[in-house]
């Protein structure tokens, strides 16, 4: 499994990758960087494209046109990246591109990361993590989320935000869970665009990630990463929230994926970077490979990748070598080098350079307030039985707090390039003692015995003793239980190079512990019987192997009990703080023997509430003992402030699940071992757009918690469901609304949901999610809430095709407040009585276009379906300063389902315009509200 070459980071990425990287960059580099120093003294008067009032497009290649081949490689080649190894590189951020002064181009910093500024810099707001923005059901909240990342970032002179995280959360073992929105399409592209509008609001750039079809760290950047999935199930399922952030957001950039799709890795995937997204999205920015994601310099150049990142390995040396020997045109790399400078422009870069000051402090009790707020609107109840919560902060008697969780290891976001050094915290005990009134009396018991201080596993029980492994090294042994019991297992990695080290006992993987920031000590109960032997295998970096045995855990959890015994309420605070990036988790179970503890102490007393600071779904094996369940995700370092206003009732919880939780990992979508992790070098993603509720409903399963769900302090009502129009053709939206009344005896919070079923010929899943809307409302208020259907909404992916088709029929409406049957009481209809059905955009541009010169172009929309349409009108859209003359007429009054209009358009690239590839793209407009659309790649020059 542990592949040197694949580490990345500290001391193993130095010893490896950077080898490689550094010896590129000694070679090429070096002569490009005196190439550009032997310049150094220009000044703006000799960079016309500096404060200049010409279009974006011009500046460009004006700039172009000076360059040479050394100084464009030296803006789409990695520069090696921070602070790692024996011979960290002095570059400021994870990834970094350097000006070149006697251009006047500014340096490019760009740094992780979605949850705040990451990669261990410090003086930074600590957010809660993406998947508490989804919870939140609230869009406004994630652009304020994003203006907080973009500010912070700003203030570290970084120019590039490496986030949002969106790809779809296709299986709770995934380890970066936490990092990511949610499993459904339409909630990731809602919070996907709030957030990067947050972003580039505040003069941020965002690049996007990870596109695409990156759904687990198992096999990572390697060719067994390799997924199977049909082009419906990415335009359906895993591509929407890229497409939204090209399209609505206009996102800056975007990073290319470690998977691969259907035999190709990501960042040389034609089909993913020319196809879909600069033909179909007519995407103006540029990508960026993740960390090491490039593998080959004429695919990579080839596919559309404009930025190796962090190093140079194949867009260095090579790159160059390609384009001065013809193998790559000249075309390709302006291109590449256009797009980055065509964003770098746009964000003003030139005209204010950025200037690194990574030290900075950027946090400020603004940004703090932001965290505590989304933590506190994603708070999820998921059970309260009778009314155990709220707790009055008042006269709540004694509260006793349990668990590392709550004080002596407490866990505020996850693992990974998402981490971000909080800049203070507030613990889940801290946060309760503090809320606490007069009245109540606030009791701490650890219960369980941090992993760090858990004691070596002694030689007396472990044949041969353990001594630390090695990176790539491999400990095989004999353990034998002294008793029986529950006994926790801890393995520490301390390698921090993102390289997993695993457990496992008579072959079943228990761990992966994946040498991350900011735990190296990963931990799992496991159920042993005095007197038998169990093999184990450590396989990669570990410097310690601990226990806990049995009656070593009883007396803390002995004591947690009596705390509980003689308490009013109990809060056991419990965590997963081993979901990161690197890793998938092998189970869903709670680390350490924080199951047992629940178990024990909610046997002592009835009124005990579990507080989950974990990313994803967990196992809840003790849920029927327990009155109270609150999910506060990752809650970022306001954690304690946040649980205490909602334990106390301050707030009311009203966060919803982002995702399904299973009872269990056989009731999961990908739950074979050919779609999790994958066999034989393919990940199946067989289950295609059935993902996550949409599993769940089309095979009849009841999981623990579904999709959307979160109780309230309060309970809502439903009631005047209106549709309109009842009957619709296929290019008009249909309108929704209903009544929330807030019944109960308090304020609260609801996601109002608004699920579609298409007719079951379309192929669809029973319900999709297509609106949403959070209310706080007064007992005793209602509001209307509204949702517009577009008819976007009710396309579908015709694989045959090649692109988006609707079907006329009947089309069921839900609305309520999760995804289940029995969360949506109100229920209607509507008639889609014609549709344009598949009909396409089809563009025909000659191959090549000079500049200055007129081309013909022509668009045709093909014929399909049952539906005349009226007023349909086609169009082109180019690039910046080029000009189009219509040849034909493009305005088609009425067209029947067989016609095909079409129309001709003379194109002419301004005379200027540089030798790069170009898109040119079509739209046909069947409505206001409807499009077709299709583009194709022409060379200029
Ligand atoms: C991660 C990216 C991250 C990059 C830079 C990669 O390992 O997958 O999400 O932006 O590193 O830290």
């Amino acid at each position: 499994m542990v592949d040197a070459a694949l580490a990345r980071r500290r001391v193993i990425l130095a010893a490896v990758v950077v080898v490689v990287g550094v010896a590129a960059l000694s070679a090429g580099a070096a002569a490009r960087a005196s190439a550009r120093s032997a310049q150094a003294s220009s000044t703006n008067a000799q960079c016309p494209w500096v404060d200049s009032n010409q279009p974006i497009a011009g500046r460009v290649s004006e700039l172009i046109g000076q360059m040479t081949v050394a100084q464009e490689v030296f803006l789409v080649e990695g520069h090696g990246t921070t602070n790692e190894g024996p011979n960290p590189s002095p570059n400021p951020y994870v990834f970094w591109m350097p000006g070149i002064p006697a251009l006047c181009i500014p340096a490019l910093g760009e740094e992780d990361g979605p949850a705040g500024v990451a990669d261990e810099l410090t003086g930074v707001t600590q957010l809660p993590a993406g998947v508490d923005v989804a919870a939140t059901f609230d869009p406004s909240l994630a652009v304020q989320y994003g203006q907080v990342i973009g500010q912070e970032e700003l203030g570290k002179g970084a120019a590039v935000n490496l986030g949002p995280t969106v790809n779809i959360d296709r299986d709770p073992r995934w380890g970066r869970s936490f990092e990511t929105f949610t499993e459904d399409p339409f909630l990731n592209a809602a919070m996907s665009t709030g957030e990067i509008d947050g972003v580039q609001s505040t003069g941020e750039m965002s690049q996007v990630k990870h596109f695409d079809a990156y759904n687990q760290e198992t096999n990572r950047n390697t060719p067994q990463d390799d997924v199977i999935v049909d082009d419906r199930t990415l335009h359906e399922i895993y591509m929407p929230a890229f497409e939204a952030a090209v399209k609505q957001a206009n996102v800056a950039s975007v990073m290319c994926a470690y998977s691969s799709v259907n035999g190709k890795f990501s960042c040389q995937s034609p089909f993913l970077l020319t196809d879909v997204l600069d033909q179909e999205w007519d995407f103006p920015g540029f990508v960026t490979s993740d960390y090491g994601a490039l593998h080959e310099t004429l695919g990579g150049a080839f596919a559309g990748l404009d930025q190796e990142q962090p190093f140079n390995t194949f867009f260095g040396t090579p790159l160059e070598d390609y384009v001065n020997n013809g193998t790559i045109p000249r075309a390709v790399l302006n291109t590449m080098v256009a797009r980055i400078l065509t964003e770098m422009f746009r964000f003003n870069l030139f005209d204010h350079p950025l200037t690194p000051t990574p030290t900075a402090t950027v946090t400020t009790p603004a940004h703090q307030a932001v965290g505590t707020d989304v933590a506190d609107a994603a708070a999820t109840l998921l059970k309260n039985s009778s009314h155990t919560l709220p707790i009055s902060a008042g006269r709540g008697g004694t509260v006793a707090v349990i668990g590392p969780s709550a004080s002596a290891s407490p866990t505020y976001g996850g693992g990974g390039s998402a981490y971000v050094v909080p800049s203070q915290t507030v613990s889940p005990l801290q946060g309760l003692q503090s809320a606490a009134g007069a009245g109540t009396h606030v009791v701490y018991q650890q219960g369980l015995p941090i992993d760090a201080a858990l004691p070596q596993i002694p030689s007396s029980a472990l044949t041969p003793a353990y001594a630390g492994t090695p990176f790539g090294g491999t400990y095989t042994g004999t353990l034998t239980a002294p008793e029986t019991g529950t006994y926790v297992l801890a393995l520490t990695n301390p390698c921090g190079c993102y390289t997993p080290t695993y457990l496992s006992l008579n072959g079943q993987e228990l761990l992966g512990n994946p040498g991350t920031p900011p735990v190296s000590v990963y931990s799992v109960a496991v159920n042993l019987h005095a007197g038998q032997s169990y093999s184990i295998q450590i396989t990669g970096d570990s410097s310690s192997f601990a226990w806990g045995t049995p009656s070593f855990l009883a007396p803390g959890i002995a004591q947690a009990v009596d705390a509980a015994k003689s308490a009013s309420s109990v809060v056991v605070v419990v965590s997963d703080d081993t979901e990161s990036e690197a890793t998938d988790r092998p189970s869903l179970d709670l680390p350490s023997a924080q199951n047992e503890l629940i178990s024990a102490v909610a046997a002592a007393n009835p009124h005990t509430t579990v507080v989950i600071d974990a990313g994803a779904p967990i196992a809840m094996p003790w849920l029927g003992q327990v009155s109270a369940v609150l999910d506060a995700w990752y809650p970022g370092q306001s954690n304690g402030t946040s649980l205490a206003r909602v334990l106390f009732g301050q707030v009311d919880p009203s966060g919803h699940l982002p995702v399904t939780f299973p009872m269990s990992l056989s009731q999961v979508p990908a739950s074979t071992p050919a779609q999790f992790p994958g066999t034989n070098g393919q990940v199946q993603y067989s289950e295609g757009i059935d993902v996550g509720y949409r599993w769940y409903d089309a095979n009849g399963i009841r999981p623990l918690f579904p999709f959307g769900y979160g109780l309230s302090y309060t309970h809502f009502a439903f009631s005047n469901l209106r549709v309109g129009p009842s009957a619709v053709d296929g290019v008009h939206d249909v309108r929704v609304s209903a009544t929330v009344t807030n019944v109960g005896r308090q304020s609260g919070a609801d996601a109002a949901q608004l699920y579609l079923g298409d007719p079951s010929s379309t192929g669809e899943s029973r319900r999709q999610l297509v609106g949403f809307q959070r209310v706080t409302l007064a007992p005793g208020q209602s509001a209307r809430v509204r949702f517009t259907i577009t008819p976007r909404d009710t396309w579908w992916w015709d694989d045959s095709a090649g692109g988006w088709s609707q079907t006329a029929g009947v089309y069921r409406v839900y609305v309520g407040d999760s995804s289940a049957l029995a969360n949506l009481p109100l229920r209607d209809a509507f008639d889609m009585v014609a549709t344009p059905a598949a009909r396409q955009v089809v563009i025909h541009a000659p191959s090549t276009m000079q500049p200055g010169q007129p081309s013909t172009v022509s668009v045709t929309l093909t014929a399909s379906g049952d539906e005349t349409l009226r007023n349909v009108r086609l169009s082109l859209q180019l690039p910046a300063g080029w000009s189009v003359r219509n040849q034909s007429r493009s305005l088609f009054r009425f067209v029947s389902p067989s016609q095909a209009p079409a129309a001709t358009f003379v194109v002419t690239p301004p005379s200027w315009a540089p030798a790069t590839n170009a898109v040119v793209h079509a739209t046909a407009d069947l409505s206001r509200d409807t499009q077709r659309e299709a583009g194709v790649t022409v060379g200029v020059g």
